[in-house]
């Protein structure tokens, strides 16, 4: 017995906000709910009887983009940790993902 898509998408969208996004333009979707400590948003979920957190800008993608292979990370274009725009969103290795952190620091 899953929960229809709309249910979550209304309950997705309920949390988000548009912000002007400074590195690439136009707007950020900046997630208002639960952030864990690596500063990530975070949405809870349940399925059945299962209690599970997810970090919303992963279940974003994979509701609106597509799957996303195991090992393979979810990276933000825009440098935003709460944003879940699925047009700020890339896969990248765990490599990738380090370099364009080191990439960007300091700018
Ligand atoms: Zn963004």
């Amino acid at each position: 017995m899953s929960r229809p898509k709309e249910d979550i998408w209304l309950r997705i969208i309920d949390k988000v906000v548009p912000i002007p996004c400074v590195p690439l333009g136009g707007y950020c979707f900046s997630w208002t709910g639960a952030i864990n400590e690596s500063g990530y948003g975070r949405f809870n979920h349940n399925l059945n009887t299962k209690n599970l957190s997810t970090l919303i800008h992963r279940l974003v993608y994979q509701l609106l983009v597509d799957n996303i292979p195991s090992k393979i990370e979810v990276d933000h274009i825009c440098k935003n940790r709460t944003c879940c725009n699925p047009n700020h969103l890339r896969l990248a290795t765990k490599s990738e993902n380090l370099k364009n952190r080191k990439f960007n620091r300091g700018s």
